[in-house]
Order: C-alpha cells, then sequence, then structure tokens
C-alpha cells in the first residue's frame, strides 16, 4: 500500500482559524488570515474541539492518491459520503498482470497460503481467457477477486477525516483499512500536525471503549 498526500488547502489550520474567527469578529477572512499565527491557530482549534463546533474544519481538504490497496478495503473507503473519490476502473484498465493482496493471517498459514495464490492464478488465468475470447472487461471482472489491488484518488476535508479516522483507526476495525488511516496520518502529520493529532480512535476522543469487546485500550463504560 502507498499512500501519498497529492494536494492540500494551503495553510490548512490557519484557514480553519480563521473561518472560526471570523465568525466573531467584524473583519475579513483575509486581514484575519493575514493576522492568524499558528499559536493562536492551535488554541482556536482546541476551543473548537471542545466545544464540538466543527464546521470550520470543511475549509481544510486534503487530495490522497492511494495505491495497492485491495477492493475489499477500497469497498469499505468509499462508505464515507463525504468525500470525493477517482478509482481507477476495471471497465477501462484490464489487470494484466494480478496484483493481490495477502492477508497476514493467510501467509502464516503456508499449506493455505499455496492454495491462496493457486486460487488466485486460475481466476486470473480464466479472466485473461475470458478476455481473450472477446468478453468485455466489464464482464470478465467478475472473476476479479476482492484480494485485487486497485488506485484511487480521495479527496476529504479535515472534518470528515477526523471522522472516519476515529472509526477506522479503531482496532476493531478491520486491519487493511486501520493501516490505511495509519498512512493518511502520517501524510496529514507532514504539513497540519494540529489536525493531524486529531486522527485517532474514537475511544481517545470519548475516554471509554463503546464497542461490544473492548481491545484493551480503554475499558467499556459496563
Ligand atoms: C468497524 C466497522 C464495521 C462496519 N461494518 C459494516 C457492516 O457490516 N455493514 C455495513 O453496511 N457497513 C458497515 N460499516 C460501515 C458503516 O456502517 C458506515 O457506512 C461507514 O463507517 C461510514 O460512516 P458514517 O455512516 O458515519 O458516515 P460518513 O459517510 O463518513 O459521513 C459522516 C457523517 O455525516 C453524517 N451523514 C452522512 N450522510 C448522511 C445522511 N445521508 N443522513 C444523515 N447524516 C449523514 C453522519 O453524521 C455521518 O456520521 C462498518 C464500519 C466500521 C467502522
Amino acid at each position: 500500500m502507498e499512500v501519498r498526500l497529492i494536494a492540500y488547502t494551503p495553510q490548512p489550520e490557519l484557514t480553519i482559524a480563521a473561518a472560526a474567527r471570523l465568525s466573531t469578529t467584524n473583519s475579513k477572512a483575509t486581514e484575519l488570515l493575514d493576522r492568524m499565527t499558528p499559536e493562536r491557530a492551535n488554541a482556536l482549534i482546541d476551543r473548537l474541539l471542545t466545544s464540538g463546533h466543527l464546521s470550520p474544519f470543511e475549509h481544510a481538504s486534503f487530495t490522497f492518491g492511494i495505491d495497492g490497496i485491495s477492493r475489499a478495503t477500497s469497498h469499505q473507503l468509499v462508505r464515507h459520503r463525504l468525500a470525493s473519490y477517482t478509482q481507477q476502473s476495471q471497465r477501462y484498465v484490464s489487470v494484466k498482470q494480478l496484483s493481490y493482496v495477502t492477508p497476514r493471517s493467510i501467509e502464516e498459514r503456508p499449506e493455505l497460503l499455496d492454495r491462496y495464490r493457486q486460487a488466485m492464478a486460475a481466476n486470473h488465468g480464466l479472466y485473461r481467457e475470458m478476455l481473450q475470447a472477446g468478453i468485455p472487461a466489464e464482464d470478465a471482472r467478475y472473476l476479479l477477486p476482492n484480494a485485487v489491488e486497485t488506485r484511487l484518488v480521495m479527496t476529504m476535508n479535515a472534518r470528515e477525516l477526523m471522522h472516519a479516522a476515529s472509526v477506522r483507526l479503531c482496532l476493531r476495525a478491520q486491519w487493511e483499512i486501520v493501516h490505511l488511516f495509519e498512512q493518511i496520518k502520517i501524510e496529514v502529520d507532514k504539513v497540519a500536525p494540529r489536525i493531524g493529532a486529531e486522527l485517532k480512535p474514537k475511544c481517545f476522543m470519548q475516554g471509554y471503549c463503546d464497542e461490544a469487546e473492548t481491545c484493551g485500550l480503554l475499558p467499556t463504560l459496563n
């Protein structure tokens, strides 16, 4: 898996803070942005978070290039509706070489790993045969497994990033999407560390675990 931040709102944290200040002062956004310092922005962001005034976080967006995740994970990712996605098409791009994700639980079982690889190769072989026989890629792709790698571009604003990370960094979420959001957090940390610090599992925000069973990080309420 490779995750790279390819574009983002300039000065994302100052922009969020300036937008927040605009609601309580009689100044233009440009003046507020010019006067905003990282220290004041951090203090304002703290206040927005504690008061639950989250709409200013929507003014900072982050665009990621995401390569080599499974279709199983991209399907989970795109359930987050407040984002924009462009995903490589299996209709227009035929899968010449099958790249697929192998979960560690399977990698650790050599006897099953072997059969897993055989199943992938067999599926791909039949897929190639179908293409050669004139079956359109949009139909032959029905043979491709959930494990097949995909690539996409995703744009999400900071508010939705915080929300998605809160549920996807929970260790009860599926391992590959947890890993994806760990990579997203690393990328955001590089350009907006205050926002990056807020990309954390929901239990860290709540102070307790609300899952049926805790991973052990924080206790449940009962
Ligand atoms: C551990 C885990 C297991 C899951 N298992 C399953 C499963 O078995 N089956 C399954 O189908 N899904 C499953 N999901 C997906 C889950 O149900 C959500 O679809 C996904 O997490 C997207 O998050 P969200 O609904 O909070 O909204 P997002 O799309 O991320 O939107 C963010 C917020 O905006 C608001 N919002 C967005 N759209 C609307 C709307 N139309 N109406 C009102 N408010 C809206 C909500 O407050 C929402 O929380 C799972 C998710 C997780 C994290």
